[in-house]
């Protein structure tokens, strides 16, 4: 169930059907002001919403009051087991808390740090991990590990209330990506506040990416998650962004920059199309518009494939073809199709339309019929699925219950 609270974390809103907001954490030392100002920038071009950082000392406070105010996004300060950081922190004026309520020292220094969040307005984050549920929880935890997180937060949720503070986020956060599922699904129907999603410890960027898009996919795709935030073993905070944007981008629940498709490739391939991929994906990353670019390894299905992608290209012997709309736009030398498609897509970039040029268009597509026709026999992945949609229509037609809708009993 979607949260049907919103808090403010610095402006952003969270909860109660706001955008789902990407987070990272900065892998810095906090009191390293210029490196850690460096990873905050950096993870802000890439497109991160909020960022946390770690405050375990007090000079990481000192640094804190400076990273506030020259932050381009809030941030969040992290807090584990010491409950005059959260409250020194507050003073330097954090956009926002994350503590763990179980290990702040017991309930009255978590009331001293509610009092002093609710009179400064600074939202919390509150959190429980698996690695860390509180000891009467644990007999718990050994029979049924999902309803043991979700007890633990909601004997925090219960807490903050009791204190008179509702301006938090809740997470649950664990290293099993069915247990994550589970227990939010469970503490979605429980509680209205927002959440944060993420799978701890993830990995790294291969197989945390995969983790963190299967766990976190299933339940933002259920309507169920607020903030995200990708784990990765990489000091390069802004991968664990375009990780987020990804995920959030494949479900189609928010839009940022270009998105790029591209075939399996086959042994009809015809050219280098790992580099060509890997060196478009990394050329992309510098766009803003929502453009969408195909990557087509041969040209013998046509570009039919991709006719809703703004802008493509695929290939043949020695030459390629730049398209966009599934219609081909400029037949041009195999080692200039890159340059050339990002030629097409700046000058979209300026106008906004796609400028056509008949001549060059008529050579493209002239070239283009010329290899549909030498390899009309040709049964490509493409084809193949062509096809098997085709019979499986004619099955659907043929049959006797064709027309018929079911209903459940
Ligand atoms: S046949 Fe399809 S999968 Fe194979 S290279 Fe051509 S476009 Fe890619």
């Amino acid at each position: 169930m979607a949260s049907q609270r919103q808090i403010q974390v610095g402006g952003v809103p969270i909860g109660g059907g706001a955008p789902v907001a990407v987070q990272t954490m900065t892998k810095t030392e906090t009191a390293n002001l210029q490196a850690t100002m460096d990873q905050i920038r950096t993870v802000a071009d890439a497109g991160a919403d909020i960022v946390r950082v770690a405050v375990p000392r007090d000079k990481d406070v000192e640094a804190l009051k400076m990273i506030v105010k020259e932050s381009p996004i809030p941030v969040i300060a992290d807090i584990h087991f010491n409950h005059t950081l959260a409250l020194k922190a507050i003073e330097a004026g954090a956009h926002c808390v994350r503590l763990n309520p179980g290990n702040i020292g017991g309930p009255e220094k978590v009331a001293e740090v509610a009092e002093l969040a609710n009179r400064h307005g600074t939202p919390m984050r509150i959190g429980v991990n698996s690695g860390s549920l509180p000891k009467h929880l644990h007999a718990l935890e050994r029979e049924n590990p999902v309803e043991a997180l979700v007890t633990a937060a909601v004997e925090f949720v219960e807490l903050m209330e009791r204190l008179d503070f509702t301006n938090f986020k809740v997470s649950i956060k664990s290293t099993n990506v069915p247990n994550t599922i589970a227990s939010n699904r469970l503490l979605s129907e429980r509680t209205p506040y927002p959440l944060h999603l993420g799978i701890t410890e993830a990995g790294t960027k291969w197989s945390g990416s995969l983790k963190s898009a299967v766990g976190l996919g299933t339940l933002l795709a259920d309507g169920i998650g607020d903030t995200i935030r990708i784990s990765l073993s990489t000091f390069h905070a802004e991968e664990e962004v375009k990780v987020g944007w990804e995920i959030l981008k494949a479900l189609h629940l928010r839009e940022r920059g270009p998105v790029l498709i591209a075939c399996p490739t086959c042994g009809r391939l015809q050219f280098d199309m790992d580099t060509v991929v890997a060196e478009i994906e990394r050329r992309l990353e510098a766009y803003e518009d929502p453009v969408e670019v195909a990557v087509l390894g041969c040209a013998v299905n046509g570009i039919g494939e991709a006719s809703h992608a703004d802008f493509g290209i695929t290939g043949a012997k020695n030459e390629g073809l730049v398209f966009s709309r599934g219609k081909p736009l400029r037949k041009v030398p195999q080692e200039q199709l890159v340059d050339v498609l990002f030629e097409e897509i700046d000058k979209y970039a300026t106008s906004k339309r796609v400028e056509v040029d008949a001549t060059e268009a008529a050579e493209g597509a002239e070239w283009l019929a010329k290899i549909e026709a030498e390899n009309a026999g040709e049964l490509t992945p493409e084809r193949l699925a062509a096809m098997e949609k085709a019979a499986s229509q004619l099955d659907e037609d043929a049959s006797p219950t064709a027309g018929r809708r079911f209903t459940r009993a």
